[in-house]
């Protein structure tokens, strides 16, 4: 990384000191949901960002974080009130990292230093096992099962996980899907029932009030609405928060857009090949996409820039499809995209596209006869 020459050698990025901040808060959000709650010492990372930020800081005349618990309210701020100058740290003014008291999707994207859905899901153990065990008994249907089960049910009574698992494609990875789930937590419980979300299908929590429910998912496409209750004495499961993160958030897209292109009468391939890309659309010249749900385009940008998926060599053509939930939420999203990454700009052999111009892509050729 190359400085600037006014800085001195030893001054930390802010880029790096708000991703081990980021780190940090996710470890400790992890210590705390693992019943160990606050059991000092805290995560290294968080001491060291303490030590980042407040070099920073000095080196700017801003007002340092005293303690680690300062620098956690801090990071519940948006960064745009922080008095410390985050300069390419590829934030937006108006993320922070923590919302009532839990990591943001923001702080997830910034804090994982792997932080996309592939890279995940080689590195996470439990992603890597189904998808070593799917391939050796050559189940690719079991693989597509596990993930549209993670992603259209993130809540699940436990008598339904029951019933679920004795589809025979899931029931190859019985053990894997359970592994996936986590006892809905206490605070999820009132009057005897737990509240889902008719938005995402995850847990609605209670905010500090105890009278509001709130989806905690802020990429849910309808935080408002309500699902249903489920009897709490009966059991519910809860998906894992990096799994909600990388595979649920994703896919919400990704099973739009197939069912979108499925109702044209056209035949689709999620995750063909094992994940060699998300989709995989028509049998001659196909055209292949992976589905992006970052929520900050130049983070999207900066992941891109280190690596793209491979197109196979009978693709006609390739996307980036960025979902209609981040481009709604960030203004000129692909262009911003675009201006930061050129391997992804029109003419390139992957070109980032909305979920809409996708679609209306698809559209075109259709009705072309093509
Ligand atoms: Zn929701």
């Amino acid at each position: 990384m190359i400085e600037p020459p006014s800085d001195p050698s030893w001054l930390p990025t802010p880029q790096v000191a708000v991703a081990q901040l980021a780190s940090g808060i996710l470890e400790y959000a992890q210590q705390t949901a693992s019943g160990d709650a606050f059991r000092l010492p805290y995560p290294a990372n968080l001491q060291l960002a303490l030590d980042r930020l407040t070099l920073l800081a000095w080196h700017q005349d801003a007002p340092a974080p005293a303690s680690v618990v300062e620098l956690l309210q801090l990071a519940q701020e948006p960064f745009g009130d922080w008095k410390i100058d985050l300069t390419d740290a590829d934030v937006d003014p108006d993320e922070s990292l923590l919302i009532y008291g839990r990591p943001t999707a923001t702080c997830e994207e910034l804090g994982s230093f792997r932080g996309d859905v592939e890279g995940e899901i080689r590195e996470n153990a439990l992603l890597r096992a189904v998808m070593d065990k799917a391939r050796a008994a050559n189940a690719p249907r079991s693989y597509v099962a596990f993930r549209e089960l993670l992603i259209r049910q993130p809540a699940i009574a436990a008598i339904e996980l029951d019933a679920r698992l004795a589809d025979p494609d899931l029931a190859l990875l019985a053990n894997e899907v359970r592994q996936a789930y986590v006892e809905a937590p206490p605070e999820a419980m009132a009057d005897g029932v737990i509240r889902t979300c008719g938005g995402c299908g995850g847990l609605r929590l209670p905010l500090d009030d105890d009278r509001t429910w709130m989806c905690e998912d802020q990429s849910c496409p309808a935080s408002g609405t309500a699902g249903a209750d489920h009897p709490a004495s009966e059991g519910v499961w809860w998906l894992r928060r990096e799994l909600c993160t990388f595979i649920t958030a994703p896919g919400r897209a990704e099973l739009r857009i197939a069912d979108a292109i499925r109702k044209l009468g056209i035949p689709v391939a999620l995750w063909p090949n094992f994940d060699a890309c998300d989709i995989s659309i028509f049998v001659d010249r196909p055209w292949v996409a992976d589905i992006k749900a970052w929520r900050n385009p130049v983070r999207l940008a900066r992941r891109l820039r280190e690596r793209l998926f491979t197109v196979p060599p009978e693709a006609e053509r390739a996307y980036v499809v960025v979902g209609q939930e981040q481009v709604k939420a960030h203004p000129r999203y692909v262009a911003r995209l675009r201006q930061a990454c050129p391997q992804v700009r029109p003419g390139r052999r992957i070109v980032a596209v909305s979920e809409a111009e996708f679609i209306g892509a698809v559209k075109r050729r259709v009705e072309a006869g093509a």
